[in-house]
């Protein structure tokens, strides 16, 4: 079955071709450039620029693909959650093609999507299996007994762990986003250099961000610094200590949760997965089987909602053209 994936949840336009769960082409336009000025997504600007590119990546995803519209057999899109005004520019658009072109519409869940997207990868786990996601809005454990039977373990109760990663790069002075930059520098810092605080919430698999990201406020400040006027080998020091706090807490978590809910396969996915030291010191847990997709595969990207479409679909799920966008969606 060939599916056409969208994904505008956020601040990227995605359009992916699958035949079933294979890959024939998955664009991801990005609107870094537009946003990093503010060091955070502006909605506004958002959805505008969804709205100036989603044909244009459409017709590069079907052009990639080596096929036309005529092929689509279904539209799968993302829904939910996300910025309400990006959601409503890749709905309507998925909504017009559909009856347009009279194909079938499904609406995915975009954490559905940042799950399932280690379907698109010959090595994925059988049922059941524990999922950490770690994006830019969501840090969540779930248990995951089948396709769409999802059950929340714990959840952050404040800031995301992206979230965290974004907020101290804008303290450094690093830009938008800061997940990749303080992966970098976090290499040739040392972690031990400054004490920050790890959030266990012990008892509990929820997690908690904040604290850590006002720690590192407070260290500056005690250390004399402006925000966003820091010394190159403190920011290296800084990366190294504050990441080496959020994956000692994030590989704890996992451990326990896989314990408490005896499963030994663990999917970890959403942005915060393509951190190079989260996957190195993840894939060293004893006792557990560690599934992550590919880099480009963990943060946001159509195909990733294309599968988990082909699979609803599979399930005898269908959309209508009432389908609306849910800022909150849970899954
Ligand atoms: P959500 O999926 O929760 O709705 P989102 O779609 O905005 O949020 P993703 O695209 O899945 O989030 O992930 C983006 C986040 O991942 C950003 O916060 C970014 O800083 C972070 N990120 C990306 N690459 C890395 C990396 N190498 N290390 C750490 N964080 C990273
Ligand atoms: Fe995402």
């Amino acid at each position: 079955m060939i599916v056409l994936g969208i994904d505008t949840s956020c601040d990227d336009t995605s359009v992916a071709v699958l035949e079933d769960r294979k890959i024939l082409s998955n664009v991801v336009s990005s609107q870094i450039k537009f946003h990093s000025k503010y060091g955070g997504i502006v909605p506004e600007i958002a959805s505008r620029k969804h709205i100036e590119c989603i044909w244009d990546v459409t017709e590069k995803a079907i052009n990639e693909a080596n096929l036309t519209m005529k092929d689509i057999e279904l539209i799968a899109v993302c829904h939910g959650p996300g910025l309400i005004g990006s959601l409503l520019v890749g709905l309507c658009f998925a909504k017009a093609l559909s009856y347009a072109s009279r194909k079938s519409l499904i609406g995915v869940n975009h954490l559905e999507g940042h799950i399932q997207a280690i379907f698109l990868e010959k090595l994925y786990p059988d049922f059941p299996f524990l999922t950490l996601i770690v994006s830019g809005g969501h840090t969540s454990l779930y248990r995951v007994d089948d396709f769409g039977k999802y059950k929340e373990l714990g959840r952050t109760r404040d800031d995301a762990a992206g979230e965290a990663y974004d907020k101290v790069a804008k303290m450094l002075g690093v830009g938008y986003p800061g997940g990749p930059v303080i992966d970098s520098m976090a290499n040739e810092g040392n972690p031990e250099k400054f004490n920050l605080p790890r959030p266990y919430l012990h008892g509990s698999l929820d997690f908690s961000f904040s604290g850590l990201k006002t720690a590192v406020k407070l260290l500056l400040k005690n250390l004399g610094y402006e925000e966003g006027k820091v010394p190159d080998d403190v920011k290296k020091d800084i990366s190294a200590a504050f990441q080496c706090c959020v994956i000692d807490v994030l590989i704890e978590k996992i451990k326990w949760a896989a314990s408490m809910e005896k499963l030994k396969r663990v999917v970890i996915t959403g942005g915060v997965a393509a951190n190079s030291e989260l996957r190195k010191r993840a894939k060293m847990i004893e006792g557990l089987e560690i599934y992550l997709p590919s880099k480009s595969l963990c943060t946001d990207n159509a195909a990733m909602i294309a599968v988990a479409g082909y699979h609803r679909f599979l399930r005898g799920e269908k959309s209508d053209l009432y389908l609306n966008a849910r800022a909150y969606l849970p899954l």
